[in-house]
């Protein structure tokens, strides 16, 4: 298709976007009376209209029951966190009882390396992206220190090539093959922060447990984003939040996926809670601890049904979409969005570059040349809710769910502005 960077074809685009009626479900920010275009969607999703209903059933519940809400709610607490595991594991491409919600996404790294990180004197390091997102780094360094390593031996980084913006497969599989009989364990982010790479994540995982290494991914910016095969890739475990592309709520709970080749297991090292146990026999209050046969064993706590309720609303839109049809639109709107990029860079010559390779999900890093924080500042300012990195890059997430072809057009519009206008003084 020949793109034009006119607002007629952008309207164009929207008319024939099959997704388009569901950016009526979200709830926007307005400035000046008008939606923003919101390009944060990696980092905090926007409301679902609905969301309210499913918390306010929760509240009401609680009124109304008190505690027989746990069994006798319209939909019991006891095993609300139920509801979400089919529509989850659709997502992330997972059995039913490969995926758990519990928690949250830092705390679920560090439960599951307890169970996947189990290093010995020989085989003990771990090979992750260099400049991690900063929690995954603290998470890793911490893991390895309690078990007595030290992180600048057993944490290894694989780096991006000089003058390059993102890793190169073959880098990451010549290090896994490199630290070899040492190597314990792999874990990456799925889809990286800062560039918005997606790693090839069916091929380090075969070359990470073809050398006898665990394999766990954090999927915080791929799920909701990007096709996922978590069985079919036979990783080992993944953890995620359902904040960003999954649109539930600040700080809401977090997903785990755990390989079917390690449930219903009774040996396995993990730290277990009342949750983890059969619920069958829960309230029983056993001594012993007889795991779920699911992913759910993992579960510590009760979970919170009040970040369980937007998870699921945000769920039963997943499911009503559909994944490929999410993908199909991303797939598209990223092109249109790239190539508004480049025809206004083309006017203001070679104000910017694109630093996302082309393996991405929805968002394009954009690396500012010779404008700093006031260019983003403009943004805001204008409408546009981006989000801002040091030391120049503005990340820009085209969510399918929400995000119009008209969005694109009008964004284009808006930094050319703000780039002549800084350019003048
Ligand atoms: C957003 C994000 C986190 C956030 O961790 P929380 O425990 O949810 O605060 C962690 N890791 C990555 C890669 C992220 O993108």
């Amino acid at each position: 298709m020949q793109f034009q960077n006119t607002l007629e074809f952008a309207q164009k685009l929207d008319v024939g976007d099959a997704l388009r009626k569901y950016r009526d479900e979200f709830h926007f920010p307005k400035i000046d009376g008008k939606k923003v275009i919101y390009f944060a969607g990696n980092s905090l999703g926007l409301q679902p209209k609905r969301t309210k209903n499913y918390v306010d059933e929760v509240m009401v519940d609680w009124t109304e029951l008190a505690v027989e809400g746990h069994f006798h709610s319209k939909k019991p607490w006891w095993d609300y966190h139920e509801r979400l595991a089919a529509p989850l594991a659709k997502v992330v491409g997972a059995k039913v009882e490969e995926v758990s919600v519990m928690g949250a996404l830092t705390v679920n790294l560090h439960l599951l390396m307890v169970s996947f990180f189990r290093p010995t004197a020989k085989r003990y390091k771990i090979i992750c992206e260099e400049k991690a997102f900063p929690s995954d780094q603290y998470m890793l360094q911490s893991q390895v220190r309690f078990h007595g390593f030290d992180p600048s031996d057993a944490i290894v980084e694989v780096k991006k090539r000089d003058g390059e913006h993102y890793w190169r497969t073959e880098d990451i599989l010549a290090k896994i093959n490199e630290v070899g009989d040492e190597l314990a364990l792999v874990l990456i982010g799925g889809v990286n922060y800062y560039n918005g790479q997606v790693f090839d994540m069916k091929t380090i995982t075969e070359a990470g447990r073809s050398v006898g290494a665990k394999v766990g991914w954090d999927l915080a910016h791929a799920v909701g984003n990007v096709e996922l095969k978590l069985h079919d890739w036979d990783v080992d475990f993944a953890a995620w939040c359902s904040y960003k592309y999954m649109n539930s709520g600040p700080g809401n709970a977090s997903g785990v996926f755990i390989n079917q080749r390690h449930l219903n297991k009774k040996d396995i090292p993990r730290f277990e809670g009342w949750w983890g146990t059969k619920k069958e026999t829960r309230f029983l209050m056993k001594p012993e601890f007889e795991p779920t046969q699911n992913a759910d064993a993992w579960q510590v706590s009760n979970p919170s049904v009040l970040s369980l309720a937007p998870y699921l609303a945000s769920l039963e839109m997943f499911e009503e979409v559909g994944m490929q049809a999410l993908i199909k639109k991303q797939k598209t709107i990223v092109v249109y969005l790239e190539f508004i990029l480049q025809e206004i860079d083309q006017e203001v010559v070679g104000s910017f570059e694109v630093i996302t390779p082309n393996d991405r999900g929805c968002q394009l890093s954009v690396f500012l040349h010779g404008h700093g924080k006031e260019l983003f500042d403009h943004l805001m300012k204008n409408g546009v809710v981006a989000d801002w990195r040091e030391p120049n890059v503005i990340r820009l997430a085209a969510a399918p769910f929400y995000c119009s072809f008209e969005d694109m057009y009008r964004f284009g519009q808006v930094l050319k502005e703000g780039i002549l206008k800084n350019t003048k003084r």
